[in-house]
């Protein structure tokens, strides 16, 4: 990608930047292996390649914890799914949005999220949870 991308990923709790040129900077901890350390990911949404140290392992199917990298807030989407992370995204005209994508190794579903509403989803695992999803963003709304 040789332009650079006009928005930015922000954690929920302390609002740090947590894109960095073109990645999305975490710390994480695998589930089944117990091993933690840095994730860079595509900053692209709907693309499933990433950066992280070859010591680094994941097992297809296991969870994978994620933090900020700043204040070391858990990101999980408690209140959605607890297999999915919650980051906050602001477009060029500072619109603010939701994202939300699974945190299970391999399993590709990533949520763009305005108010109620999906905006745009992407991942062949994302139809699954289109159901679930709306059903609890109407009872987030309402609590
Ligand atoms: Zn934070």
């Amino acid at each position: 990608m040789s332009e650079e991308l006009k928005f930015h990923y922000l954690c929920p709790e302390c609002r740090s930047y947590l894109r960095v040129w073109n990645n999305i900077i975490f710390t994480v901890k695998t589930t089944v292996g117990k091993r933690q350390g840095l994730l860079l990911l595509n900053p692209e949404l709907g693309n499933y390649t990433y950066i992280s140290h070859p010591s680094l392992k994941f097992i297809e199917g296991e969870s994978v914890e994620f933090y900020c990298p700043v204040c070391h807030a858990d990101l999980t989407a408690m209140q959605i799914n607890e297999n999915l992370i919650r980051i906050i995204m602001i477009d060029e005209d500072n619109n603010e949005y939701d994202i939300y994508f699974s945190k299970i190794t391999g399993e590709h579903t990533t949520f763009k999220i305005e108010k109620d509403n999906i905006i745009e989803r992407f991942g062949e695992q994302s139809s699954s949870y289109v159901n679930y999803f709306m059903s609890k963003l109407k009872q987030k709304l309402n609590d």
